[in-house]
């Protein structure tokens, strides 16, 4: 609920909208994991709230450090069973946690595990808060920056995801700042407009995989229904709406997407836009037949971007020893 929901909720139970406040508090701020730890609350409401309310807990599952970088995964349990995992990364700008927005995915990427078994559910807003504040008291730090990059198509679940980055960023909450909170999209464009048009500050990314329509409707189904013409209309859109420079992001897949034609595909694509290009190296994932391109390769690329004008990084790949990429350990704890 937001502030204002709970306020409505409060007066209906006929206590003063104050209380309202401190709840919200309670929930958003000092991170409380259930109506008994708001001692400031008379006991009689404590219980009522108890009785007649759901408070979201998320369990830890298990929990998986990375050896060469801090990086820590987590395996959250939901109170219907189902389970969703988040990771946590150290920078040196502050700490940042990548939620998951659904349970499973039916958006079928071909290199990407989250997909595998489909979409069994989207988050609640609650859910998706609840990654970063169980994160947040179990490492004892405060996190800066939260990319909702996980497993889940965020704009398939449009309302409770818009919902959760406004409850993130409310100022009565944990308060986290809309510039530091990154969505990514296979590519919903209807979607795309529809947040260019939320008020909000946050930054949009695109994941882009392939630069003609040809070979990313081979790679994400999604493209079958969205064509890039469609898909730049809407970044450009986002850019005019919101000031927010979009990111795109490119997962370099051997022999099939980091050849020099597709740079120079790439190239002629993002130039006209107000934008920055992440490549990132493909993770491998078991069921599936893509390599990652060569180091060398991946740098030669990026310097024919860069040549080009084009803002341009390679993502730094964190956690590769604990399963980082999407769906891994959900996957893994599944089967066994
Ligand atoms: N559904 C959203 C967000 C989740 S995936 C989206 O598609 O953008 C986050 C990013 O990781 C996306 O760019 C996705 O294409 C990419 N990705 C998925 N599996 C990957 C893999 N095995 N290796 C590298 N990137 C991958």
């Amino acid at each position: 609920m937001t502030l204002e929901e709970l306020k409505s909720e409060m007066s209906a139970l006929g206590e003063k909208s104050f209380r309202a406040k401190q709840m919200y508090e309670w929930m958003h701020v000092k991170l409380a994991e259930d109506f008994g730890q708001m001692t400031n609350l008379s006991k009689e409401l404590r219980e009522k709230c108890q009785g007649e309310y759901s408070y979201t807990g998320l369990k830890p599952l298990r929990v998986q450090e990375s050896q060469t970088d801090g990086t820590k995964k987590f395996l959250f349990e939901l109170s219907d069973g189902n389970t969703v995992e988040s990771v946590w990364m150290r920078y040196k700008h502050g700490n940042s946690v990548c939620i998951s927005s659904q349970v499973g995915c039916r958006m079928g990427c071909a290199f990407c595990a989250s997909t595998l078994d489909g979409l069994e559910r989207g988050l609640l807003p609650s859910e998706m808060l609840e990654q970063v504040y169980a994160i947040t008291r179990l490492t004892g730090e405060r996190v800066s920056n939260v990319v909702i990059m996980g497993t889940g198509e965020p704009l398939d679940n449009y309302d409770h995801v818009v919902k959760f980055i406004r409850l993130l960023t409310d100022e009565n909450g944990l308060h986290i700042s809309q510039r530091n909170i990154t969505l990514s999209t296979c590519g919903l464009a209807p979607q795309m407009r529809a947040l260019a048009g939320e008020g909000l500050q946050i930054t949009l990314a695109l994941s882009l995989h392939a630069a003609t329509d040809e070979k990313r409707r081979q790679l994400m189904p999604i493209a079958n229904r969205y064509g890039l013409d469609e898909l730049m209309e809407a970044c450009a859109y986002y850019f005019e709406k919101t000031g927010r420079r979009i990111t795109f992001e490119y997962s370099l897949l051997s022999g099939v997407n980091d050849r020099r034609e597709d740079a120079a595909g790439l190239i002629r694509l993002v130039k006209p836009l107000n934008c920055h290009v992440n490549l990132i190296p493909v993770n491998p994932v078991k069921e599936r037949d893509f390599r990652p391109t060569a180091q060398e390769d991946v740098i030669a690329f990026k310097n024919k971007l860069e040549k080009n004008g084009i803002n341009v990084t390679i993502r730094r790949e964190m956690g590769r020893d604990i399963d980082g990429a999407c769906g891994q350990l959900r996957r893994q704890a599944l089967k066994e």
